[in-house]
């Protein structure tokens, strides 16, 4: 397989690990995608710096995006240094983890909307406040001053139950 092919193929993960650990992920997740490779020559790669990719490796390792060897050193025998390599198994579980934890959320904001009225502004109903919140921002949105609404829970449970559905779909 080309690295091309290996990247194209990769890249719908690609938003996921730069949501998780920057720009700079994604840059040294595409360098060691088809080889594995030292921290040296993926700073050559990458034009990064040195800390920011051992920062950025350890961070990945962390959720096992990516794993490493010790291996011999290429020029030096008596010396082993660490190859850092992609993980794809590790990816297909970090996924499945943060659809958990999704899932989580929305069944936890159905339930809140099943027992509680929530508020939002017109022009920004991406932001809901409780009662509580609204009454502290003296029932006007912070971003436009606009009043905020009683939002319809039913609507809203709707799109929450819809995601739920798609999310338990795509496994
Ligand atoms: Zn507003």
């Amino acid at each position: 397989m080309s690295s091309e092919e290996l990247e194209t193929e990769s890249l719908p993960f690609l938003p996921i690990i730069e949501d998780l650990a920057g720009e700079e992920a994604v840059k040294i997740i595409k360098s060691i995608m088809v080889e594995e490779k030292t921290v040296r020559e993926i700073v050559s790669e990458t034009g990064l710096k040195v800390n920011r990719v051992r920062k950025t490796l350890y961070k990945l390792n962390k959720h096992r995006l990516v794993t490493y060897n010790k291996n011999e050193h290429k020029q030096n025998p008596f010396f082993r240094e660490f190859f850092w390599r992609f993980n794809p198994q590790g990816v297909k579980r970090y996924i499945r983890i943060r659809k958990k934890v999704i899932l989580r959320n929305l069944l936890e904001n159905k339930d809140y909307l099943l027992e509680n009225q929530v508020f939002r502004c017109k022009k920004h109903s991406d932001n809901m406040f409780t009662i509580d919140e609204a009454y502290k921002l003296n029932f006007s949105c912070p971003l436009c001053g606009s009043p905020l609404q009683i939002a319809e829970n039913i609507k809203l449970i709707k799109t929450i139950e819809n995601l739920i559905n798609r999310l338990v779909d795509t496994g």
